[in-house]
């Protein structure tokens, strides 16, 4: 392991909008910041086709958002680079991050590595991932142009994500009840779209192929449990989200599903460790909520990073005095 000379006051682990927000907070504080991704920065935002829902524009492209947010992130100096990050060690007033074959110094750290797709577990999903099986309308969508297209799931992702493809394609959601759970203004749109269809009480047992690429889905009826298979050249799969923590389950700061548990000042149960964002055990997931949650976490590192310089000098002072 390979260990920076520098020592950080704050480094933000994943650069969606939440820790995109936290660097800006931190950095325009003048802590020296670090932010630490292992994609691209904007998380999930590059895989979101339209936001309507951030204050300030309509309406705006998922990747502009991210490329604009990044923009104004690092305006005020704090550093980026490149890292997957495995492990945080508390060793006393520090927090040691491990990522890769780097390890990094610092007295705050704020976790904002977000969530993943939830898989839906049926056979043929592995085999035809990449092949007719995708997670992401806006990466795939346009190899299905004039195709028909599954999308699984009730959500807001399944239901907004399969009425932008039908820009594309013929969308039929799949969904496991007979009702929705995405928000009223993202249902009534997709209800009004001619392109759309709905299979209800439908469960996908199965996604077929020719060995090189989807085929079809096999759909059982929950109520009646009638088995029926529908051609389809793509399945768009949107089964929630689960969250992004592995990295830190030993710290003990998740509950049981693995989201972190914070307080309203986003600290968790370790001093020094603040969790924002999507990762966080919260109600509403979403891209406002994260970046309200990365300013919060910015400022209380701010604050954090005061006590500790000033709990450090008295112990200093207190030490002298003895001398
Ligand atoms: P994320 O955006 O998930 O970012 C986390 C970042 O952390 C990623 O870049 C990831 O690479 C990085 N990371 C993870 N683990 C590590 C690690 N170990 N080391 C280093 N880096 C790591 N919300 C809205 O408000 N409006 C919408 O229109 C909207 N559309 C959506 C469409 C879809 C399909 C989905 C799935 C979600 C949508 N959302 C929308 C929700 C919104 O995208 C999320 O709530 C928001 O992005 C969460 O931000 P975050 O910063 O917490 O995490
Ligand atoms: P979600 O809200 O958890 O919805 C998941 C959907 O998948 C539900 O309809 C659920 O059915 C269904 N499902 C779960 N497990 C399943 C399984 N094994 N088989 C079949 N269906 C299954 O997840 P999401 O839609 O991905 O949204 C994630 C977060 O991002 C949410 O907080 C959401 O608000 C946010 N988001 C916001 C926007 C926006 O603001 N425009 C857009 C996208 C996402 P049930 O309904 O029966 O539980």
């Amino acid at each position: 392991m390979e260990q920076t000379e520098t020592i950080y006051d704050v480094i933000v682990i994943g650069a969606g909008p939440g820790g995109m927000t936290a660097a800006l907070y931190a950095s325009r504080s003048n802590l020296k910041t670090l932010l630490l991704e292992r994609g691209i920065p904007g998380g999930e935002m590059n895989n979101t086709a339209e936001v309507e829902n951030y204050p300030g524009f309509n309406s705006i492209l998922g990747p502009e958002l991210a490329e604009r947010m990044y923009e104004s992130t690092m305006q005020f100096g704090a550093e980026h680079v490149y890292g997957d990050v495995k492990r945080i060690v508390v060793d006393g007033d520090y927090r040691i991050v491990e990522a890769g074959k780097k390890t990094y110094k610092t007295r705050a750290v704020i976790i904002a590595t977000g969530s993943y797709h939830r898989k839906l577990g049926v056979p043929g999903e592995a085999q035809y991932n990449g092949r007719g099986v995708s997670y992401c309308a806006v990466c795939d969508g346009a190899f299905f142009k004039g195709k028909k297209l599954a999308v699984v799931g009730g959500g807001d992702s399944a239901v907004e994500e399969g009425t932008y493809l039908t820009q594309f394609a013929d969308v039929n959601i799949v969904h496991r009840r007979d009702e929705l759970r995405a928000q009223k203004v993202i249902q009534d749109r997709a209800f009004k779209n001619e392109k759309v269809s709905f299979t209800w009480n439908a469960i996908v047992e199965e996604i077929k192929g020719d060995g090189q690429k989807v085929t079809g889905v096999v759909i059982r009826n929950k109520n009646t449990n009638e088995i029926t298979e529908e051609a389809v050249d793509g399945v768009f799969i949107y089964v929630g989200i689960l969250p992004q923590s592995d990295a830190f389950l030993d710290l003990g700061i998740t509950d049981e599903e693995g989201w972190i548990i914070t307080n309203e000042h986003m600290e968790t149960a370790i001093p020094g460790i603040f969790a924002i964002g999507d990762v966080r055990q919260k109600l509403l997931r979403q891209i406002t909520t994260a970046v309200g949650d990365g300013g919060e976490a910015g400022n209380r590192a701010f604050a954090y990073i005061e006590d500790l310089h000033d709990r450090l000098a008295a112990a200093e002072a207190a030490a002298e005095t003895v001398d």
